[in-house]
């Protein structure tokens, strides 16, 4: 799979020590507080893994089935829930994670619905990646491993066309890899 990739962004040692600082920056602001994490499914999956077992205090786990790419490498604008109901999280510090940032749609659809229908006492946003661009909305996440280009990355929980997530690193893909249209 390395192959298939024309830069390696971050390796998984950079990965993992940028996590620690999140991890130890978490514990600390979360301290006391009901904390319960919703994972946005499927790309946070091993960035959330590896980021929760750094986060040294009691929390609930909870997740959430959206897509926004339907398997090309822009966003095709509409956000797509996959469960009708959403978690319970009346009175819940909640600390949504996604893999990355792109042009926000997700993080703000999943932050607004949250706050409509669940009632949690307070929401933050936390991404292993944010793209530097202009955002059709303004979504400002409070946790951010990595700010990169505008580029399409895959590894480390990100797919392209559901492959790639187990690279244990993030990089481009090379354009033969990418299907045309
Ligand atoms: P947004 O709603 O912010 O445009 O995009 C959110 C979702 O699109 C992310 O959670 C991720 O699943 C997907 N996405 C956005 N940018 C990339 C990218 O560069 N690579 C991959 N593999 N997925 C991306």
């Amino acid at each position: 799979m390395h192959s298939h990739l024309d830069a390696i962004l971050f390796h998984e040692t950079t990965i993992l020590s940028r996590l620690d600082e999140l991890g130890r920056q978490l514990t600390v602001d979360y301290a006391g507080r009901d904390l319960t994490v919703l994972l946005v499914l499927h790309g946070s999956l091993f960035f959330a893994a590896d980021l929760l077992r750094r986060i040294n205090l009691p929390l609930q786990l909870t997740s959430l089935s959206v897509s926004s790419y339907h398997g090309g490498t822009e966003s095709a604008g509409t956000v797509t829930f996959h469960q009708p109901a959403l978690p319970d999280l009346r009175g819940r510090h909640v600390l949504i994670v996604d893999d990355i940032l792109d042009t926000g749609l997700t993080l703000d659809s999943i932050r607004r619905r949250l706050e409509e229908e669940c009632q949690p006492a307070s929401t933050r946003l936390c991404v292993l990646l944010e793209k530097r661009r202009p955002r059709p909305v303004e979504v400002r996440p409070d946790y951010v491993g990595f700010r990169i280009e505008d580029a399409f990355v895959v590894g480390y929980g990100l797919d392209y066309q559901g492959h790639y997530r187990n690279l244990p690193l993030i990089g481009t893909l090379r354009k033969e890899f990418i299907v045309a249209g």
